[in-house]
């Protein structure tokens, strides 16, 4: 199996769809998958593309065995390392009468191009004699393959069956460049014959040019492999396909806004496959052993965000404490709420208080305004207006908070338990219904009326902040 990008752009979340179905089958039938770089077409590259694929399938976990930093016997894996050996090919055909040499001008084919006719077989008959004058002149050409001119050829595609493709509609296309560059078509199958890959699958945008390839295959004398194509990714209105308009295209900004690897595979998955019994959270493992094509659909797919992020919550609560901790201290470092590096004590502190926000996160980047109150030294002062409930009054909230401070002053060992045994008696003893009395400490001490559990969030700040906090509202009070 291969993965084949080319560098123009960031990982596209499709791409990784793709290289995640092949790494998958690889595993299953114990293959071997491999990243190949499909850099020809100078005029596109973006460089910074080629680390943003090789950093985003490595956080995805789909490492490959043979390609760039791997290696490999059918190296090199960057295509433009390669360009010899298309070259070589190309030759070969054009003396076996399966290709030619081409020398239209640009300004003809430009012609050729706006009548809407593909090239029209001009050089297709020139003679030997004539190339090698041509040559002598200086003049530049392509090589184009020579297509059979009249019937159909038949593409196997796994999932669709049979497609006939009628030749009159395909030209004599280019193998190779002027400049000495192949084309896709020529190099795609020169390396996936070279690379011995058994099984190609790819977005479905690749249809129309697996004529081109399996005429090429036949051209070599080759075993073209089985085909298959990837069902299309539409946007999440179903209508039209995925594109830029409908928010993040890239994997890197789906990491930035702190989705999990698991949670993103997961989602990756269901794209187009089902497992046998329709679980909707399947981890790699299980999928590794039981991915088959067969139950790749067709019927283009919609993206729906919201599936993502419920799969992100649900990848998240499965983490141990100390393992969310990791993933979430680069984003709570970029916050300003811990330093960089963090030192063990501060992490550990993290780790207490993980399992009290776990549940509710959805997206690690959430972190920050999650919890900013359990690592600030004092908090922005809360506003009147939140401290003081509906159902209370400024002097109520004021008495309530200053009885409160008294007796937690009074606490030695400020655990939850204790404090909650404090604070309930304390309610009683005053004849107030409990909430009426948390809801302002709760406020007070986290600025915000939404919080974990109140004792345990009291015991994770600990006795110093929490006094000084409910005395810092009581002032706001006065
Ligand atoms: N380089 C092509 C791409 O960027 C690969 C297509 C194929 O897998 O044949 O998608």
């Amino acid at each position: 199996m291969r993965f084949a990008p080319s560098p123009t752009g960031y990982l596209h979340i499709g791409s990784a769809r793709t290289a995640l179905y092949n790494w998958l089958m690889a595993k299953k039938e114990k293959g071997l998958f491999l990243l190949r770089i499909e850099d020809t077409d100078r005029s596109r590259y973006v460089p910074e593309a080629m680390t943003d694929i090789m950093e985003n399938l490595r956080w995805l976990g789909l490492d490959w065995d043979e390609g760039p930093e791997a290696g490999g016997p059918a190296g090199p894996y960057y295509q433009s390392e390669r360009v010899e050996i298309y070259r070589r090919h190309a030759e070969d055909l054009v003396v076996q009468g399966k290709a030619y040499y081409c020398f239209c001008s640009p300004e003809r084919l430009e012609e050729l191009r706006r009548s809407g006719y593909g090239y029209d077989g001009h050089c297709r008959e020139l003679s030997a004699e004539r190339c090698r004058e041509y040559f002598e002149e200086g003049k530049e050409a392509v090589i184009r393959f020579k297509m059979p001119r009249e019937g159909k050829i038949t593409v196997r595609d796994y999932l669709r069956g049979e497609i006939l493709f009628d030749l009159q509609t395909l030209d004599d296309f280019v193998l190779l460049k002027s400049d000495g560059f192949p084309t896709y078509h020529l190099a795609v199958v020169v390396d996936d014959h070279l690379m011995a890959i058994t099984h190609v699958l790819r977005g479905d945008e690749w249809i129309a040019s697996t004529p081109r390839h399996i005429l090429l295959y036949k051209a070599f004398g080759w075993e073209p492999p089985v085909f298959i194509h990837l069902p299309v990714l539409l946007a999440p209105d179903g209508k039209g396909k995925l594109s830029k308009r409908h928010g993040s295209t890239s994997l890197r900004e789906y990491r930035e806004q702190g989705y999990l690897p698991e949670a993103v595979n997961n989602f990756l998955l269901l794209l187009g496959w089902h497992p046998p019994d329709d679980r909707e959270v399947v981890t790699m493992e299980e999928a590794a052993a039981v991915f088959s094509p067969e139950r790749i659909n067709t019927a283009p797919v919609a993206f729906s965000l919201e599936k993502l992020n419920w799969l992100n919550g649900v990848y998240i609560r499965r983490l141990a404490p100390e393992d969310l901790a990791a993933r979430v201290l680069p984003f709570l470092q970029k916050d300003g709420l811990l330093p960089d590096p963090c030192p063990p004590e501060r992490f550990a502190y993290l780790v207490r208080i993980i399992p009290l926000v776990q549940e509710r996160l959805r997206l690690l980047s959430e972190i920050g305004e999650q919890t900013a109150y359990f690592f600030q030294e004092e908090i922005p002062a809360p506003s009147p207006e939140l401290l003081v409930g509906k159902k209370s009054s400024a002097s109520e909230t004021r008495d309530l908070l200053a009885a409160a401070l008294k007796v937690l002053e009074g606490v030695a060992d400020f655990s939850a338990a204790n404090v909650e045994e404090t604070l309930r008696g304390l309610a009683a003893e005053l004849g107030k219904k409990p909430g009426l009395l948390f809801m302002p400490l709760r406020v007070a001490i986290t600025g915000r009326t939404a919080t974990p559990g109140l004792f345990e969030t009291m015991e994770a700040i600990g006795k110093p902040r929490v006094l000084r906090r409910i005395r810092a509202a009581l002032s706001g009070l006065a």
